[in-house]
């Protein structure tokens, strides 16, 4: 609960509406924007709007001001959501989490950098080095991943394209002693295609450079990677790999007269070179594939032109794909904390940051909006879970009775996607599995026979599939307010399977480059070896965002809701119609409702009497009561509130908001 600002800039705790209805939220959040004041708490939660421009609230001022704080002292700030989830790490030894959500261009990654600059700048005081050259690979790390994980879109023109969740571990002493970060489902699909007005991953654009811009960032790329500490070798192959994908798009495929073949001047021989591999051995990946018969007989089967195409595409793809994986693997055996021994030094505690794409729900929705929107139904239904139980925990604490709260709980959903053999992604891969042609409108056909039931799967006129809706409104929250995301299951199904031809992994194998070749193990199968199918796309996404909640489970939250407040990156422009859509998706009504299901307000009694003490007469100037919980019985009393509030253990719990206001209101005319 922030601190009470004067009014005028809107009311920087959003448990303080006089309803919680859409219209007050907006009302407040539009205010508060425009005031600039970007950040508003829902209790321990903060909301954030993007600014679109240069803010003043991140300098050393701002750092000092947070740090070592309670959340209640200050006004709602990022800062103070990292020094919570700090505090409480360094002084309960407890595993937290930082958990950023939003959609794309709602400020997420500007988020979680400004956490980790301001975890960086409170940790370490006494400078050692150890630990600023494992801050320094942490903050560098960002930079890198950035190269190759963000392009322009038309949202935004940094976007990430997968999602990150780091871990930072901490010594007893509070100081970073290492980390860990996972890669969700990077959009390789942009490797080989964009939207009309956006662009490749910036790495590519960092190799030609292009620009200026780009000229900068390549520096600042090859910096970082050095301190990071790739080798010189490890750079050269990163930007020979990059090179590859750049030559095999400027190479396509024609028949002549009965053969296919290569056409795209001296790509061939640059792929062999960049590569270290055989010229003739490149051609031949691109035109032919390895095939066991029936009769375990190996044969070669040449690519039809379109098949060709395709093959090089999904070569691309991986190619990149994998790059990615090796660099973030790279990156985390610098990272990773290596020899500790608690024994020694402690307990070795970690803060997780997770910035991880929102809810997508565009006009043509497909297989990665699937899976997006499916990551976010498992966050959110994580979200409600963890404050439902925070708020359950600190009732039990404070002694006081836990009330029901009306919820939607939205694991039917979650159900609805993942359970085995009866879920849409159990579908999906049966289809995936089945030999012959099963077109995506089969596939269709067989989800609709199966869920046409379900209350939250609707079937629809093809080639569209509806599936859940993002967040299923509450009983207060009428069904209006948010439209069901629909699905075009057009290439579901060879987005899922992913198909590359292991003439391509055979092909880097054998490559003489040793980086290369460690991004392809399974290489070194022979075609009557490959007979397990590896898993499919969805299954592999849904398998890693499993771990992923599990490793948030069980670690104490705390959440950013980034807010984007118009399309056209306008600090001025604060869009109605596109802020109440996000805060509806973000469930943040719910959370507000579950917030002050019963109680909207709460403060430890010392603090509540501090502000407060001088609107009554028997605390005012010093109390004589024998307890500060008595003297603020005495406030309660004297202002004829008894009715609306609780006596905890160590905190005042206030039903309604108005009792507080009608508080500031004789405080502000006092003072
Ligand atoms: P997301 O990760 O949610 O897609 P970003 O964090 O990349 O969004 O933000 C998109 C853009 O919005 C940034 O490149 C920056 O121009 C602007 N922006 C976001 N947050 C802030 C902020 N706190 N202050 C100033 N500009 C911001
Ligand atoms: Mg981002």
């Amino acid at each position: 609960m922030a601190e009470l600002e004067g009014f005028e800039f809107g009311k920087s705790d959003f448990v303080l509406l006089d309803e919680v209805t859409m219209e007050q939220f907006l009302e407040n959040l539009k205010l508060r924007f425009e005031k600039g004041r970007i950040y508003t708490f829902i209790g321990e939660v903060v909301v954030s709007v993007n600014p679109y421009r240069q803010m003043d609230v991140y300098g050393k001022d701002a750092i000092d001001a947070y740090r070592g704080r309670e959340l209640y002292e200050n006004p709602p700030h990022l800062y103070a959501v990292a020094d919570a989830a700090y505090k409480a790490m360094k002084r309960r030894a407890k595993d937290t989490c930082i958990v950023i959500s939003g959609e794309s261009g709602a400020g997420k990654t500007e988020a979680s950098k400004y956490i980790m600059q301001y975890i960086a700048a409170i940790t370490n005081p006494s400078q050692r080095a150890e630990v600023e050259s494992v801050k320094n690979v942490l903050l560098k790390s960002n930079c890198v991943l950035e190269a190759f994980g963000n392009a322009k879109t038309n949202r935004n023109d940094n976007s990430s394209r997968f999602g990150k969740y780091m871990d930072i571990n901490f010594n007893f002493n509070g100081d970073p002693t290492g980390g860990h970060i996972n890669n969700y489902l990077l959009e390789k699909s942009r490797v080989v295609q964009q939207q009309e007005g956006e662009r490749n991953f910036h790495s590519f654009y960092q190799v030609r450079l292009s620009s200026s811009d780009d000229r900068s960032c390549h520096r600042a790329v090859m910096g970082a990677l050095k301190v990071i500490g790739f080798s010189e070798e490890e750079v050269s192959s990163v930007y020979k790999i990059l090179s590859t994908i750049l030559h095999l798009g400027n190479l396509h495929f024609e028949t002549d007269g009965e053969s296919v073949q290569v056409v795209g001047g001296d790509s061939v021989r640059h792929i062999s070179e960049l590569t270290d591999t055989e010229p003739e051995s490149v051609n031949k990946a691109l035109l032919y594939r390895t095939v066991a018969t029936g009769g375990g007989e190996v044969i070669e089967k040449g690519h039809s032109e379109q098949e060709a195409s395709y093959g090089r595409d999904a070569f691309a793809k991986a190619l990149y794909e994998r790059l990615f994986a090796w660099i973030v693997g790279r990156i985390n055996s610098v990272i990773e904390v290596k020899n500790y021994n608690p024994a020694l030094h402690g307990k070795n505690t970690v803060i997780g940051v997770l910035d991880i794409y929102g809810f997508e729900i565009f006009d043509n929705n497909s297989f990665e909006q699937f899976c997006i929107n499916y990551c976010n139904e498992k966050l959110q239904q994580l979200f409600i879970e963890l404050i439902l139980r925070q708020e359950q925990e600190e009732y039990h604490r404070e002694g006081i009775t836990w009330q029901h709260i009306d919820y939607f709980n939205n694991q039917i959903i979650v159900d609805l996607v993942e359970q085995p053999h009866k879920g849409i992604i159990s579908i999906l891969d049966e289809a995936c599995l089945t030999a012959g042609k099963v077109t995506d409108t089969v596939c269709l056909d067989s989800m609709n026979h199966k869920l046409g039931q379900h209350p939250h799967y609707t079937s629809l006129r093809l080639p569209l599939v509806s599936t859940w809706r993002a967040v299923r409104p509450s009983k207060e929250m009428p069904p209006h307010t948010i439209t069901d995301p629909l699905y075009s299951v057009e290439g579901f199904l060879d987005k899922n399977k992913d198909p590359l031809f292991q003439d391509f992994k055979r092909l880097m194998y054998n490559s003489s480059d040793p980086v290369l070749k460690e991004m392809w193990p399974d290489g070194q199968l022979s075609i009557t070896e490959v007979t397990k199918r590896p898993l499919t796309a969805a299954t592999l996404f849904k398998n890693s965002i499993i771990a992923l909640v599990d490793k948030l489970a069980c670690k104490e939250p705390y959440y950013v809701r980034c807010i984007k407040p118009n399309e056209v990156k306008s600090p001025m422009l604060f869009d109605d119609a596109r802020c109440r859509h996000q805060v509806a998706y973000l469930g943040l009504l719910e959370n507000v409702r579950v917030r002050r299901a019963g109680f909207a307000y709460r403060q430890p009694y010392e603090r509540f009497l501090q502000r407060y003490k001088m609107t009554c007469e028997y605390t005012w100037p010093n109390h004589l009561m024998s307890s500060d919980r008595e003297a603020v019985e005495a406030i309660v009393v004297q202002h004829g509130f008894e009715g609306d509030v609780a006596y905890g253990h160590t905190k005042l719990f206030v039903r309604t908001p108005r009792s507080l206001f009608t508080l500031e209101q004789e405080r502000a005319a006092l003072i």
